[in-house]
């Protein structure tokens, strides 16, 4: 977890690139490559003694990216790795330079764009020079949406996006048997999509499904994409006091969060942009916080309707951190048209619950549950959405046709119409077409 010095610490570290004399004169090593490839981004991590000073560029013909690290010795055994192959990554050359330098040379499949920072120690790495090899974005969109009168025989499912906190260089929260948040979030992401996936007229997406890094914004971004009808951010929460336990569930909070406990943690989620990269991507955040303020308030009550159908089911398979839906002002909640809401699936610093949340049966109980949360919330409000996409209705005991039109506020011969029903009869079960409203 971070302290809120980092990002001033960033700061200075990215001047210091820039103006270079304050580096110490000593001779820096590196230990370690590591390496993460998410579907547009290849991530290379450099484990280094201490900040280095280094220039970064790229070269064509083939592509490749060199790095020249000053006053550096790198440990050759590192470089013989077969293994330094992934994303667009082929592999990892490197050679002594005037006798104190170090030249690496990254062998690429494409032309990329880079980005690079140093981090600074944390609980499991010590200093750490993050190169981030970008490529074209390759996130599929979903299909056009079809219009009213196509869609009788094709009609849009309502996207649910899930997004399973941290990953890669940044591990999240980590248990005292090391069990890692993003591991358990992942897992826990992967069987709630598959739960959803079930689900007649529902489909999910992950924003990750390996283990690597997204920043904040770009999560948000894989949501629009997507055309998500809502978005649920996964997390497991730690404490210092190894006691506290139990899961929550969070909507975003535009002034500010409901207790100080909620504040601190949205200070240690938000956070995690900074371990896993510069939150450059924040720095309209200010404006962005006032467009926020206009136009979120539909979207915050859909929130909190999802969130407190959410609450209401974990609480059938976990303990509850607390007694109903918390505020805080995380990033990743800010999607002004996105119902969206943050899980905490419980405290992955006690020991009971760490075990729990590495179980696959506690994390398939958390899965069910949400998933009967999203459909709780799906079914009551599905109403705003027939207006615009028209919907998959399932008939359950008790329905009428002019029931249902009622419900949706649509008439019952546009139902019959769609549906082609000749008579008045449904069955239990049956799926029926809403049409959109006019
Ligand atoms: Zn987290």
């Amino acid at each position: 977890m971070l302290k809120k010095t980092l990002g001033i610490f960033i700061t200075i570290i990215l001047s210091m690139v820039v103006s270079t004399p304050v580096f110490s004169a000593s001779k820096k090593s590196v230990s370690g490559i590591r390496l993460w490839s998410a579907p547009d981004n290849t991530r290379v991590v450099l484990d280094i003694s201490k900040p280095v000073e280094h220039k970064i560029f790229r070269l064509s013909g083939p592509d490749r990216v060199v790095i020249d690290l000053k006053d550096t010795s790198v440990n050759k055994k590192i470089l013989k790795n077969s293994m330094l192959k992934k994303g667009v990554l082929k592999g990892v050359r490197g050679a002594v330079r005037n006798k104190k330098n170090y030249r690496l040379v990254l062998d690429l499949s494409e032309k990329v764009k880079i980005k690079s920072f140093l981090v600074k120690p944390n609980e499991k790495y010590g200093h750490r020079l993050v190169v981030d090899l970008q490529t074209s974005q390759k996130v599929k969109k979903t299909e056009p949406v079809k219009t009213a009168k196509k869609a009788v025989a094709k009609q849009r499912d309502f996207v649910v996006v899930i997004d399973p906190g941290h990953g890669g260089e940044d591990p999240g929260a980590v248990g005292p048997s090391r069990v890692y948040e993003k591991k358990v979030v992942l897992a826990v992401g992967k069987k709630l999509a598959a739960q959803i996936n079930k689900q007649p007229g529902m489909k999910a997406y992950l924003t990750r499904k390996g283990d690597y890094y997204l920043p904040l914004r770009k999560r948000m971004n894989i949501a629009r994409k997507y055309q998500a009808d809502m978005f649920i951010s996964l997390h497991a929460d730690a404490f210092r006091d190894k006691r506290v336990n139990g899961a929550s569930v969070y909507t975003l909070s535009n002034r500010g969060a409901s207790t100080e406990a909620a504040k601190w943690l949205a200070k240690k989620e938000n956070a995690s942009d900074l371990v896993g990269g510069v939150s450059i991507d924040d720095k309209d955040d200010m404006l962005a916080s006032v467009l926020l303020d206009l136009s979120q308030s539909a979207t915050l009550d859909a929130s909190t309707d999802l969130a407190r159908n959410v609450f209401k089911e974990i609480k059938k398979v976990s303990k509850l951190h607390t007694k109903k839906v918390e505020k805080a002002g995380f990033v990743v909640l800010k999607s002004p048209d996105i119902p969206s809401i943050l899980v905490e699936l419980g405290y992955i610093s006690n020991p009971r619950e760490e075990r729990s949340l590495n179980s696959s049966k506690h994390q398939f109980k958390l899965a069910k549950a949400i998933t009967s949360g999203v459909k709780r919330y799906y079914k009551k409000t599905g109403i705003a959405r027939v207006k615009q996409y028209g919907e998959q209705y399932v008939v359950a005991r008790g329905d009428t046709i002019s029931s249902i039109a009622k419900r949706y506020k649509v008439s019952t011969s546009d139902i019959k119409r769609a549906n082609s029903l000749k008579g008045d009869r449904l069955r239990v079960g049956d799926a029926l077409f809403i049409p959109a409203g006019s």
